[in-house]
C-alpha cells in the first residue's frame, strides 16, 4: 500500500487518497483512490488544464446547479427530488467536489463494482478489476468472455434504455457529455445496467465547450469533418447536444447487434489508410444498412435493424441515413427512451434452449421466428395485450397505447395498466400484476390492482386471476386513468 495524503476540498473539508506509483492515466487526468477505495481523486496532467477558468468554472456548474445526482435541497439541480438523485448517482459516477491543495483536481464516485471484471471472466485473459468498457461485449473481444459475462439480448436492450435514459437527462438540463463513447460508458450486460463515466468535459450553457478530441467511431461526422480547424474559428464544429445523439445511436446499434453501423466494405482512398478512415467515418460516412446505397454493405448482414421492430427501425434510419450528415434530424435521447421500453414490452423468449441471445423481438406476429438462432416460436406461446387509454371527453372511446407481448411469469408494472404513465426516474417500480401460463391456459393475475374486471364483467380482486382468451376485453384497474386490454393470441 503506499503512502496516505490529504487533499482539502474547496468546501474546507478533507479527504485522504493513497499516492501509488504510476497511478493510473486517462486523456487529461491521474487518478489515486480514497483508502476504502469508494471514490477517487484526480488530478489533472498539464498544469495549464488545472489554470483554465472555463474548466474550473465548467466543473463549479457540474457539481452544483447542474447536477442530477444531488437532489436541489441540497444544491444540486432544479427541480431533483431525492429520489430521482438517488436513481441517477446509480447511473453516473458524477464528480462530487473539488480539490483545492495540494493542487487542482476533483473527486468522483469510484466505479461500482459490478462494472469491473472478477476473475474467471475470461479464460485466456487476466480481466481482474479492468473496467468494462463496451468494446469488451460488442466487438470480436467477446471471444476472450466467459458465456455467463456476456448476458442476454434481453440485457442489452435494457441496458440500452439505462444510457438513453441517463443522456435524456443531461440533455434535459441543457448539458452534453461531448464525449460519449465504448470507453466513457460501462456496461454490465449481466444486470442490464450501464453508468456513464468521465463528466468533468460536459458541455455546459454559457461556458465555452471543453477541449476534447472525442473518440474514433463515435465522432459526429460533421465534428470530424472540421476537426483540423482552430478550436474557436466560427467553421468548427464543437460538441454538443447533437452530436451526443449520433454517439447514443451508435451505442445503442453496437449494443443490439453487436456491430458498428459505419464499418462496412466501402473503400474511399485506396492509397492512405488514415484518408479513407477520415472520409467513411467524417464527410463521406454511409450506414452499413443505407436502404438505398448498398456500397457500404457487408455480405454477412443476417441481423439488421428490422428485426428489432419497426419503433427501433424508424430511429435508426433516422439517425444514420436522414441525420447522418444532417445533426437536427437524429432522434432525441427521449425517443430513443420511449421506442425501447416499447421495444422491450414485445420481447419473446426463445424456445431453443441452445439460443445465445435468449430473447428477441416478437414484433411480426405472422413470422414468428428467432432472427438470432431461426428457431420457431409456438402459436400456443403467442399472447398479447393490447393497451388502450381512455380519450380525455370522449366517454366509451379509446386511443392505442402500446402493445405488451406476454410470457410466463412476465410481471406488470404502473406503467402497463395506467394512461400517461412512463417507466423512468419517476415511476413507481412495484409490481401491480403478473400473466401465469399453467395448466394449458394463459391468466393474468392480479397483484395489487383496484378495479380490474374480467372479461365478464366480474371484479378481479387482488391474489385473483382472469383469463386471457383471444378477443377478451377487460379493464385493467378502475379510475380515470386505468387502461383497457385487449387480448389477442396465437399471432
Ligand atoms: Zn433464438
Amino acid at each position: 500500500m503506499g503512502r496516505i495524503a490529504e487533499a482539502t476540498l474547496t468546501d474546507g473539508r478533507k479527504i485522504q487518497y493513497v499516492i501509488t506509483d504510476n497511478p493510473p492515466r486517462g486523456g487529461m487526468k491521474y487518478t489515486y483512490f480514497t483508502p476504502d477505495r469508494s471514490r477517487v481523486v484526480q488530478f489533472f496532467l498539464h498544469p495549464s488544464d488545472a489554470r483554465d477558468p472555463d474548466v474550473r468554472k465548467r466543473l463549479e456548474a457540474i457539481i452544483g446547479a447542474y447536477n442530477p445526482t444531488l437532489s436541489e435541497e441540497e444544491g444540486g439541480a432544479r427541480g431533483n427530488s431525492a429520489s430521482m438523485a438517488a436513481y441517477f448517482s446509480r447511473k453516473f459516477c458524477w464528480p462530487e467536489a473539488i480539490v483545492r491543495t495540494p493542487e487542482f483536481g476533483i473527486v468522483c464516485p469510484a466505479y461500482p463494482a459490478n462494472f469491473l471484471f472478477r476473475s474467471g471472466a475470461s479464460n485466456t485473459l487476466e480481466l481482474r478489476g479492468i473496467d468494462k468498457r463496451s468494446s469488451w461485449f460488442t466487438t470480436r473481444n467477446r471471444r476472450f468472455l466467459q458465456p455467463g459475462e456476456l448476458g442476454n439480448f434481453r440485457n442489452m436492450v435494457e441496458l440500452s434504455i439505462c444510457l438513453a435514459r441517463s443522456v435524456r437527462r443531461m440533455h434535459q438540463a441543457g448539458l452534453a457529455h461531448s464525449d460519449l463513447s465504448c470507453n466513457n460508458v460501462l456496461i454490465d450486460p449481466q444486470t442490464g445496467s450501464c453508468v456513464v463515466i468521465d463528466i468533468d468535459s460536459l458541455v455546459v450553457p454559457g461556458i465555452f465547450p471543453p477541449k476534447v478530441v472525442g473518440t474514433r467511431g463515435y465522432i459526429a461526422p460533421e465534428v470530424l469533418e472540421t476537426i483540423d480547424l482552430p478550436r474557436k474559428d466560427p467553421g468548427r464544429n464543437l460538441p454538443c447536444v447533437y452530436t451526443d445523439l449520433h454517439a447514443l445511436a451508435v451505442l445503442i446499434y453496437e449494443y443490439l447487434l453487436l456491430r458498428h453501423p459505419l464499418f462496412g466494405p466501402k473503400i474511399h482512398a485506396p492509397d492512405s489508410s488514415e484518408m479513407d478512415d477520415f472520409l467513411a467515418l467524417g464527410p463521406r460516412a454511409l450506414f452499413i444498412e443505407d436502404p438505398k446505397d448498398h456500397s457500404n454493405r457487408p455480405d454477412d448482414l443476417e441481423m439488421t435493424i428490422k428485426d428489432l421492430g419497426p419503433a427501433l427501425e424508424e430511429l435508426f434510419l433516422r439517425a444514420f441515413v436522414d441525420g447522418l450528415h444532417h445533426p437536427e434530424e437524429r432522434p432525441a435521447a427521449m425517443e430513443w427512451e420511449k421506442a425501447l421500453v416499447k421495444t422491450l414490452d414485445l420481447l419473446h423468449p426463445c424456445e431453443d434452449q441452445d439460443c445465445a441471445a435468449q430473447w428477441f423481438v416478437l414484433h411480426d406476429t405472422n413470422h414468428p421466428v428467432c432472427p438470432f438462432c431461426g428457431g420457431p416460436v409456438r402459436r400456443e406461446n403467442i399472447v398479447r395485450l393490447h393497451l388502450k387509454s381512455p380519450l380525455r371527453g370522449r366517454e366509451g372511446q379509446w386511443a392505442g397505447a402500446g402493445v405488451v407481448n406476454l410470457y410466463d411469469n412476465m410481471p406488470l408494472f404502473p406503467w402497463h395498466v395506467l394512461a400517461n404513465t412512463f417507466p423512468d426516474e419517476k415511476a413507481d417500480w412495484n409490481m401491480v400484476a403478473f400473466a401465469c401460463h399453467s395448466r394449458g391456459r394463459w391468466l393474468l393475475v392480479n397483484h395489487s390492482l383496484q378495479g380490474m374486471t374480467a372479461p365478464n364483467g366480474g371484479l378481479v380482486p387482488p391474489g385473483r386471476a382472469a383469463p386471457l382468451e383471444n378477443g377478451a376485453v377487460f379493464r385493467a384497474c378502475g379510475g380515470e386513468k386505468g387502461l383497457l386490454i385487449e387480448v389477442s393470441r396465437g399471432g
